[in-house]
C-alpha cells in the first residue's frame, strides 16, 4: 500500500497557521512512508471562497518550505484537486445514496425547521433534525420534485446504537448514534456539503490516512457510516490536538495573530516557523528543540504525537528564530533574507512616495519609516490619551476599525478609506479624531506618513494584528460590551 495523505483546506480568509500545522504532520507522515503528500482545495462555499485565498494558501505553505505532490496548481493523476471542478462527481454518488436508500430528499423549510428546533429546545431537548421527511411516498417526493420545490437531501443514521472508530492516537472513540444529526449531504443549491465531499474525494484520491484536527472527531461517525453506505474502506483517522491560546482557548486571531502572512511580514524565518509547528504537540527522539523539516521527517513517528493542548506562544516561537538567525544564518544569508523579507527595490519603491516630499537628506529617512520595518508597536494606554476622546469611545473605534478592517477584500487606499471613513459620520465624529487612535495603533504615534498609505504599504495582516494589539493595549471590551458594540456596529455598517 502507498501512504496518502491530504490536507484540504477551504479557501476563506487568511493562510492559517493551523493549516500550516496540519499539512506539516501530514507532510512527515507521508514522506517517512514514501508516500504521497496532497493538496485539495475544498471550496464548495462558493459565497466564502475565494481564488485570492486559494493563492495565499499555496504561496504561504511554499514560503515555509512546504511541498505537495498533487494538487490543483501541480496536476497529478486523481484530480481535478478543486472541489468545485468536481460538482458531477458528487451529485452522482448521492443519487446513489438515495436509490440505495440510504439518504432522503428533505423538503422541510427553514422556518420549519427553525420551528421544529425552538420545540424541542422548549422542551429541553438538545436541537436535531427529527426524521419529518423520512416517511414521504415515493409519488408525493415525485410529485413535488416535479412541482420543483427546493429539497435537501439528508443521510439516514442509526436510530440506536454507538459508532466506534479508530482514532491513530486516542485508540477507540465511542459516539451514541443518537448524537449524530441526520446530516444534509446535497444542499438547497445543489452543492455537496463538505461532510459529503470530502468522503468522496478521500475515497477516489486513494488517501490512506486522515490526519486533521480534533474539531473534526464529531464528523466521523457520518464519513464511518457513508463509507459503509458506499462500500468502501475507510482511511485510518488520526486527529491532530488542537493550537490554542495561552489562556488554552481555541487558537484564535482575537489572541494571537493566526495568518501565516503575520509571521512572514514579522520577519521569522521560515525553518523557524516550521519548526515551531513541529513542537506543537511532538518532539524529537533526543527532546531536541531545534530541528529542520528534513530532521523532523528522518525522525517522525506519529506515536510520538502528544494530546493536550499545544499552547502558541510567540515568546517561545521568537526565541527559536534567534536560536536559527545566530546559528544557521551566515552574514551572508542574513544580508539576504533582510533583503527577501523587506529592504529590497520594490518595497523601497512603496515607501519612497510617502516620504520624498518629507524629507531633505537621505539621513531622516529611517526614523519616518522605521514604523514600516517594524513588528508591533510598543504602546501603552497613554499612548492613546486624548483631548476630545475617552477611553470607551477610543475602544469603540478600535473595535469597529478591526472589523471593519478584517471585511476588506481589496487592500486597496481608496478601500481602506471607504471602509474606515463610513465609520466616522454615524458615531458622530470627525474624520480627524476617528483616525486619531487609528494612526497611534498603526504608526505608533501620531505623526507618521499618510496613514492609508501607510496601511497599504504595511499589508492587511500586520495592520489588522496592529489594531488588534492597540486595543488589547487599551483593554479589550469585556464580552457584555463586545456584544452590544456588535449590535451598534451591524446598525452602522449596514
Ligand atoms: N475543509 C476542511 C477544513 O477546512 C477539511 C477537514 C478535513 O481535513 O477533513 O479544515
Amino acid at each position: 500500500m502507498t501512504v496518502r495523505t491530504r490536507i484540504a483546506p477551504s479557501p476563506t480568509g487568511d493562510p492559517h497557521v493551523g493549516t500550516a500545522y496540519i499539512a506539516l504532520f501530514n507532510l512527515c507522515f507521508a514522506r517517512q512512508h514514501k508516500g504521497q503528500f496532497i493538496l485539495r482545495i475544498e471550496d464548495t462555499d462558493q459565497a466564502r471562497s475565494t481564488a485570492d485565498s486559494e493563492k495565499m494558501i499555496f504561496d504561504s505553505l511554499r514560503w515555509l518550505g512546504l511541498s505537495w505532490d498533487e494538487g490543483p496548481d501541480v496536476g497529478g493523476d486523481f484530480g481535478p484537486y478543486r472541489q468545485s471542478e468536481r460538482m458531477d462527481i458528487y451529485r452522482q454518488y448521492v443519487d446513489q445514496l438515495v436509490d440505495d436508500g440510504h439518504a432522503f430528499y428533505c423538503f422541510a423549510t427553514p422556518a420549519e425547521l427553525d420551528e421544529m428546533r425552538r420545540e424541542q429546545m422548549s422542551r429541553g431537548e438538545t436541537p436535531k433534525y427529527d426524521g419529518r421527511s423520512l416517511a414521504l411516498s415515493a409519488d408525493e417526493i415525485e410529485s413535488r420534485l416535479g412541482a420543483g420545490e427546493p429539497y435537501v437531501i439528508r443521510m439516514k443514521i442509526p436510530e440506536e446504537g454507538t459508532c466506534t472508530f479508530n482514532d491513530m492516537l486516542r485508540g477507540e472513540i465511542e459516539i451514541p448514534w443518537s448524537q449524530i444529526d441526520m446530516q444534509v449531504l446535497l444542499k438547497a443549491d445543489g452543492m455537496p456539503t463538505y461532510h459529503l465531499a470530502n468522503v468522496v474525494d478521500d475515497h477516489l484520491m486513494e488517501i490512506t490516512h486522515v490526519i486533521r484536527g480534533e474539531e473534526w472527531i464529531n464528523s466521523a461517525p457520518k464519513h464511518q457510516l457513508l463509507y459503509r453506505y458506499f462500500g468502501w474502506t475507510m482511511p485510518e483517522l488520526c486527529h491532530m490536538p488542537l493550537l490554542r491560546n495561552p489562556d488554552k482557548s481555541k487558537l484564535s486571531k482575537r489572541k494571537n495573530p493566526t495568518s501565516i502572512n503575520f509571521y512572514k511580514a514579522m520577519g521569522y524565518l521560515p525553518a523557524a516557523v516550521i519548526n515551531y509547528l513541529g513542537r506543537m504537540g511532538w518532539s524529537m527522539p533526543n527532546e531536541e528543540e531545534k530541528f529542520s523539516l528534513t530532521e523532523m521527517i528522518d525522525n517522525f513517528d506519529i506515536n510520538n504525537v502528544h494530546l493536550g493542548g499545544p499552547v502558541f506562544d510567540v515568546e517561545k516561537l521568537d526565541w527559536l528564530n534567534g536560536c536559527w538567525i545566530r546559528e544557521d544564518l551566515s552574514d551572508q544569508a542574513f544580508a539576504q533574507g533582510m533583503a527577501e523579507w523587506a529592504i529590497n527595490e520594490d518595497r523601497l519603491a512603496q515607501f519612497i512616495p510617502l516620504i520624498k516630499e518629507r524629507v531633505e537628506k537621505f539621513s531622516d529617512v529611517a526614523p519616518l519609516v522605521s514604523f514600516l520595518l517594524s513588528g508591533l508597536p510598543e504602546l501603552s494606554p497613554e499612548s492613546f490619551e486624548n483631548k476630545s476622546l475617552d477611553t470607551a469611545q477610543l475602544q469603540k473605534i478600535l473595535q469597529f476599525s478591526v472589523w471593519a478592517l478584517d471585511e476588506v477584500q481589496d487592500w486597496q487606499r481608496d478601500k481602506l478609506y471607504a471602509a474606515l471613513s463610513a465609520l466616522a459620520e454615524p458615531m458622530e465624529l470627525k474624520l480627524k479624531a476617528f483616525l486619531a487612535p487609528l494612526f497611534v495603533a498603526v504608526a505608533g504615534s501620531s505623526s507618521a506618513p499618510p496613514l492609508f498609505d501607510s496601511m497599504v504599504v504595511l499589508g492587511p495582516d500586520m495592520v489588522r494584528a496592529r489594531v488588534r494589539h492597540g486595543l488589547a493595549v487599551l483593554g479589550s471590551p469585556s464580552k457584555k460590551q463586545l456584544k452590544k458594540l456588535e449590535k451598534e456596529y451591524r446598525q452602522i455598517s449596514a
